[in-house]
């Protein structure tokens, strides 16, 4: 049997989104193009903005910038508002974001930025009181993100949003939702945030595409330089095709159906939970799952190398991951483990399970199966 447990790493495209991209590839002309060829494509483009608009509760089609991915978006969210406000020299963001917004405000730190950096609790969710604390006159961005890729745990995001904004409401709000989007119900007016970041990939869209949305009203720079395009935020001719794809994907996880999914991967979870509980030995669910995306289960299997289980896994069809999916390969514990004050040897032994809803309880009943004997060999054999 094959079993895919690695969706918050990239999910399985889905069928209506691959003939939604078949047909818009045939649509070859340039949407900057006044001509019928160039009309069609912009046409595509447009129909994509308004189903991704809709899907997270924006109020303008315009809102939506399409990007290259959340990594691009979040590039864009970060430097587009620094170079708009020069003058204003901290930020804040958390210590468990993902590593495309992590490594920009390294970056700006090392260039002479006051960086703030926000702890996490045991259960993964960043202090509020601590970003409130931190929020000065001249603080330009608040970047904190919806839910956590690794351990899925959900930020209060509208709570920090509003408090943010009555405190210091010059400063630009930016979230990466990328992990959210999808698997809760995102709507961008009622969290009202300036900027959000989303992925196709993450919501069985196509890989390499995503947007940002950018409030109406809100004030960003290019950091690309090129024409007009996607109101000059991203210029650079666009990727119909893909665009035509993330529009598809994005309608999908907002229609009514979507619920149904959610409350079926929770119930899978559970049984995957109760299944792994019961393997002897030390078994510490890192996160709490009430407060996480529904599809997410992050435990460490105590005294053994969380690669190692990943690998035999992977031997009995088992596709799952250890982290963040950009960091697969390092062998350091994972960041966002480590700002939650778990332990290395516990960091170390961590697995994540991430369910879609292409998932089955045939299929969990199967990795139970299988994750009991493989987590007693390794201890068997174990150094630790
Ligand atoms: N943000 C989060 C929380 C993610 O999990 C990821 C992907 O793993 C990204 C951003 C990057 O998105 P993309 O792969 O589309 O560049």
């Amino acid at each position: 049997m094959k079993v895919y447990l690695d969706n918050n790493a990239t999910t399985r495209i889905s069928k209506e989104v691959i003939e939604e991209l078949s047909y818009a590839l045939k649509i070859f002309g340039n949407p900057s193009s006044i001509h019928r060829y160039g009309r069609d494509a912009r046409e595509i483009i447009e129909k994509a903005r308004r189903r991704v608009a809709g899907a997270i509760g924006a109020r303008r089609e315009k809102e939506i910038i399409f990007t290259s991915g959340g990594t691009e978006a979040n590039n864009i969210a970060v430097s587009g508002t620094l170079k708009k406000y020069p003058s204003k020299k901290h930020i804040i963001t958390s210590r468990i974001e993902h590593h495309s917004v992590l490594n920009i405000f390294r970056y700006y730190e090392e260039k002479g930025y006051d960086v703030s950096w926000i702890d996490a609790g045991s259960d993964g969710i960043v202090d509020t009181e601590q970003i409130l604390s931190e929020l000065r006159e001249d603080t330009a961005l608040v970047s904190i993100m919806a839910a956590n890729n690794e351990t899925g745990a959900i930020q209060p995001l509208r709570n920090i949003v509003k408090k943010v904004k009555k405190i210091s409401p010059r400063t630009v709000f930016h979230t990466d939702a990328v992990q959210f989007f999808g698997k809760d119900h995102l709507n961008a007016v009622e969290l009202d945030a300036d900027l959000i970041t989303i992925s196709g990939h993450k919501i069985h869209g196509p890989k390499g595409i995503g947007a940002l949305y950018v409030k109406n009203g809100v004030k960003i720079d290019n950091i690309v330089f090129g024409g007009h395009h996607e109101r000059g935020i991203r210029p650079g001719t666009e990727n119909v095709s893909f665009i035509a794809g993330l529009g598809k994907a994005a309608e999908a996880v907002s229609h009514q159906q979507a619920g149904k999914d959610y409350r079926r991967i929770e119930e899978l979870r559970e049984m995957l939970i109760g299944g792994l509980l019961n393997i002897p030995g030390e078994v510490i669910i890192n996160g709490s799952p009430d407060k996480s995306l529904v599809n997410t289960l992050n435990v460490s299997f105590k005294n053994i190398e969380g690669e190692s289980v990943i690998m035999m896994l992977d031997s009995a069809g088992i596709a799952v991951s250890s982290g963040s999916a950009c960091t697969s390969g390092a062998i350091e514990p994972s960041h966002v483990l480590t700002a939650m004050g778990i332990d290395p040897v516990t960091a170390q032994g961590s697995v994540r399970f991430s369910l879609s809803k292409y998932n089955t309880k045939e299929e969990i009943a199967y990795v139970i199966k299988q994750a009991g004997p493989i987590v007693k060999k390794l201890r068997d054999i174990s150094p630790l």
